[in-house]
């Protein structure tokens, strides 16, 4: 009798083991197939997600504006552009000057400074360059800025400065202030920040005041005429980009380094910019386009500043 209900009790043992063990597997098997397929749908979801993210980033980061962007990070990412669009108009392009018959006199200038460290002639002292600003105030002319050049209903003039030396915030706006002065600053993009260069604070403070024009020197101060037309946009649309970033306004001048171009580069240049300036002197180049608006160069001790201005 004991031996068999444990005969018996080791059979239903056997069972139950037998039992459990069977649905086991089938669980296991239902689960593998179960895990598998979620884990395909998990793969495919994260797939949709990662593609969906590859198609979202090339567009954001193909905004000018965002690339350039410091490590601001997303939740600024649309805010340049608002910016840009919302500040455009007003303080860039201050045409409030009426379309006449003078054509303005354009400037270049480089640095203004007493202490000379390179090339004499780029170096306006500051005394230099007030009593020039005070010719220009004695005869009434009107400063306008180097992206809204048009011929004018009264005498007017365009300083421009090239490369943006940092003496151009210690020395020359003071002087500018004071004289309620305007001048269009050409920065190549890869010297901002670097020694003996402006910052972006001081560009972005010159900007603000409304009393400087912050436009386009190129990114790498290449001679533009050995540039093949994809890397000319290159760097104009880096560049440009940069600037924008910085200042919030529209970027539409262009100043060829070294005065350098060629008929692609004026071509290209069409595509980005409505002005753009050369180193040719307006004496000599009556016939120009807005592609190729000549300045007269201001030397260190120019004893004839006077004839640009007549
Ligand atoms: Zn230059």
């Amino acid at each position: 009798m004991r031996k068999i209900f444990n005969t018996s009790a080791v059979l239903i043992l056997i069972l139950i083991v037998a039992a459990l063990t069977l649905s086991g597997c089938l669980r296991n098997a239902g689960d593998g197939s179960g895990a598998n397929e979620s884990k395909s749908d998990g793969a495919s979801a994260l797939n949709t997600e990662a593609n969906s993210n590859q198609v979202e980033s090339p567009g954001e980061s193909g905004e000018p504006t965002t690339t350039t962007e410091p490590a601001t990070a997303e939740p600024s990412t649309s805010a340049p552009d608002t910016e840009a669009s919302s500040q455009t108009e007003p303080p860039a392009n201050p045409s409030s000057i009426p379309e006449g018959d003078y054509v303005p006199k354009v400037m270049m200038y480089h640095l203004i400074l007493d202490e000379v460290y390179s090339y004499e002639n780029l170096f306006v002292r500051p005394s230099e360059f007030e009593a020039q600003l005070t010719m220009i105030d004695e005869r009434k002319m009107e400063y306008m800025f180097a992206n809204d050049w048009h011929k004018t209903a009264v005498p007017s003039v365009i300083i421009t400065l090239d490369d943006g030396y940092e003496d151009n915030y210690t020395e020359m706006f003071p002087i500018l202030k004071a004289h309620g002065a305007r001048a269009t600053i050409f920065v190549v993009t890869d010297l901002i920040g670097t020694d003996g260069y402006l910052t972006e604070e001081q560009i972005r403070e010159m900007s603000d005041s409304g009393l400087v024009s912050i436009q386009c020197h190129t990114a790498h101060h290449n001679d533009l005429s050995y540039q093949s037309a994809e890397a000319l946009r290159e760097d104009f649309s880096s560049s440009i980009s940069r600037l924008e970033s910085i200042t919030g306004k529209p970027v539409t001048a262009l100043a060829y380094p070294a005065g350098s171009y060629n008929d692609t580069v004026v071509a290209v240049a069409a595509e980005f910019f409505t002005y753009a300036y050369t180193t040719k002197s307006p004496s000599n180049t009556p016939q120009h386009t807005n592609l190729t608006i000549p300045r007269y160069a201001v030397p260190r001790g120019c004893g004839y500043y006077e004839n640009f201005l007549n």
